[in-house]
């Protein structure tokens, strides 16, 4: 029998791409939603002989996964993938922190509570729980799987980005707590990705044709630009979502993966670069998406912006060569003007 895998948030971005390969390796998937919709888009979408949900609206919601794994005992495996991934609030403690912390709380309790014959979780972190949004611009500075973004629950409060920073750091680190400090049943190991960047895993989005999450909005925004002043250089990490996707289905299934803080990511790119690589690949855009302030060298502009990351241990661990930056953002803007032109 295959093995049955509980996804927290299978909405979202990562979860849908987790969710489709593990159907496609034959695992049953329970998800957890925040709407009977979007539980019943899924349905259609993975097979109702592979997934079925339930509904857990606000993560921050004392017990809030109790219902839902009582109702699965044949749960073996826990993916927490749920949290709030967007910068654009006005009460970034209500909306990402408290969210972030309480939902990962929940989830670990409502395991041990609940769920005995859970045998391992993987936690969703951040390469934001790695480092902190302002040590992450510093070139001299270099981060691996063994630092920590230190900023307490007050630091984070000072911005939306400061507090999703926050928000993962913290969350995974009351998750290796908890595991230290209760008697549970199962394992940990965590996964810490740079931006995630790739098409959707469905062609027919939630919520119409234009919906497009966090991350990706950093490639397709791009496109969007009217004038060369809307440009600002974001730079950072970047990983593709089927290998973000793989990395969390070795993590449950690997035996040598158990404990470890996997820092996935592919290296670097910047928003000049990326308008570089567009203009490359996509001629015909040529008069309708703008050059940037630096056309052509978005390359060395991104080196001179970002602190050096060092994830060695992991590309030892995980093998199988991850995606470059130049072929993800063929696929994504690809597969995003498929969408436009046939709407
Ligand atoms: P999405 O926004 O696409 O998905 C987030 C999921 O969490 C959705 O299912 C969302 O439900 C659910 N969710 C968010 N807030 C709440 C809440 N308060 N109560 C209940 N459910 C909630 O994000 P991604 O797929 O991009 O990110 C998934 C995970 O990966 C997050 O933990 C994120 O921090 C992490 N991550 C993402 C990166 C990226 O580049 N995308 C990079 C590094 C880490 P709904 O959609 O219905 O609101």
């Amino acid at each position: 029998m295959p093995e049955t895998v509980f996804i927290t948030g299978v909405s979202g971005y990562i979860a849908l791409n987790v969710a489709l390969q593990l159907s496609e390796k034959g695992y049953h998937i329970v998800g957890t939603v925040r709407t009977k919709d979007k539980g019943e888009y899924l349905v259609r979408q993975l097979g109702a002989d592979k997934f079925s949900y339930e509904i857990v609206t606000d993560l921050d919601k004392e017990n809030c996964f109790d219902e839902a794994l009582a109702a699965h005992p044949e749960v073996t495996v826990v993916l927490h993938i749920a949290s709030p991934c967007f910068f654009t609030t006005t009460d970034a403690e209500r909306d990402i922190l408290k969210p972030a912390i309480e939902g990962t709380k929940n989830i670990l309790s409502g395991i041990l509570r609940k769920a005995p014959q859970v045998r391992r979780v993987v936690h969703t972190s951040s390469d934001s729980a790695i480092m902190s949004f302002k040590e992450e611009h510093v070139p001299t500075k270099t981060f691996d799987e063994t630092t920590w973004n230190e900023n307490t629950y007050e630091d984070s409060l000072v911005s939306p980005f400061e507090a999703y920073y926050g928000s993962k750091a913290l969350g995974e680190k009351y998750a290796w707590k908890f595991v230290k400090e209760n008697p549970v049943n199962f394992t940990l190991a965590t996964i810490c990705p740079s931006y995630v960047f790739g098409p959707q895993p469905f062609d027919e989005p939630f919520g119409g044709k234009s919906f497009v999450n966090a991350s990706n909005e950093e490639i397709l925004g791009l496109l969007s630009l009217k004038s060369e002043e809307e440009f600002e250089d974001l730079t950072g990490g970047y990983i593709y979502c089927r290998d973000i996707a793989r990395a969390h289905i070795e993590a449950f299934e690997r035996d040598d993966l158990v404990g470890k803080r996997l820092l996935v990511t592919n290296g670097s790119f910047g928003s000049q670069y990326i308008l570089d690589l567009i203009h490359k690949m996509f001629p015909q855009l040529a008069s309708s998406v703008i050059k940037g302030p630096n056309p052509g060298q978005g390359k060395e502009v991104m080196a001179s912006k970002l602190a050096k990351v060092d994830n060695s241990r992991t590309r030892k661990l995980l093998t199988w060569g991850f995606k470059d930056l130049e072929d993800i953002v063929k696929e994504t803007v690809q597969q995003f003007l498929n969408n436009t032109q046939s709407s």
